[in-house]
């Protein structure tokens, strides 16, 4: 069974990589604290927003030292728009706080010490793994999820139990890579309303009951 599902998730990680694009980044910022910071914040809302709030973010905070000394006031004010402002605020001044104590202002490049900071789960860690360090790393948010659940690649709605998952069924110099398509996809064609079926690339090896047009 695993191998079958080896083979399939191979041929629908080729697939998504020639089909996208060679680069693919939902959030502007590139250097990791400002990276981290970012995904925090991106949590529930749009990375369209995000980046919006980021530009005034990191103007007047531009690094661990000035986020940790913010007030909560003016960092709830500036990502407001962002949605549950109280603990993001809270979360992000307490991580910078915490590069600042711990990692001398640097960004830690393993899942132990990214999740002991404060707001960084799983998926943040991965997030900075694979974008910033290139390790190998499964993200699993919403558009991930849906996805793999759809391809049957997975059953699980967990998001951890999706990422170990997916990670022991392909080699770790695609993980990177197929999150980040996988994402894509999910976003330009896979929709959780209303998916594009009539015209995807995958629709020949996507078991879903949902599938909105049987192609042949
Ligand atoms: Fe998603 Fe439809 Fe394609 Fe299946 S056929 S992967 S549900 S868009």
């Amino acid at each position: 069974m695993d191998e079958t599902l080896r083979r399939k998730i191979l041929e629908i990680s080729d697939i998504l990589d020639k089909a996208a694009p060679p680069h693919i980044a939902f959030l502007e910022a590139t250097d990791p604290f400002k990276l981290l910071i970012s995904v925090i914040l991106s949590a529930q809302t749009t990375d369209r927003q995000v980046n919006i709030v980021a530009q005034e973010l990191f103007s007047t905070y531009p690094d661990p030292h000035a986020l940790a000394k913010a007030s909560i006031d003016d960092v709830k004010a500036i990502i407001k728009s962002t949605g549950y402002y109280n603990a993001k605020a809270k979360n992000i001044i307490g991580c910078a706080a915490a590069l600042e104590a711990r990692y001398e202002g640097v960004v830690p490049d393993t899942m132990e010490d990214l999740t002991t900071l404060p707001g960084v789960g799983r998926k943040t860690a991965n997030c900075i793994l694979g974008g910033i360090y290139g390790r190998p790393a499964i993200i699993v948010d919403t558009h991930f999820g849906r996805v793999v659940r759809r391809l049957g690649l997975v059953s699980s709605d967990d998001p951890t139990k999706i990422e170990h998952r997916i990670a022991a069924l392909l080699p770790p110099e695609r993980h990177y890579r197929f999150s980040m398509t996988v994402n894509w996809f999910g976003r330009i064609r896979c929709h959780a309303k209303a998916p594009e079926c009539g015209t995807c690339m995958l629709a020949h090896v996507c078991p879903w009951e949902g599938k909105t047009t049987a192609v042949s």
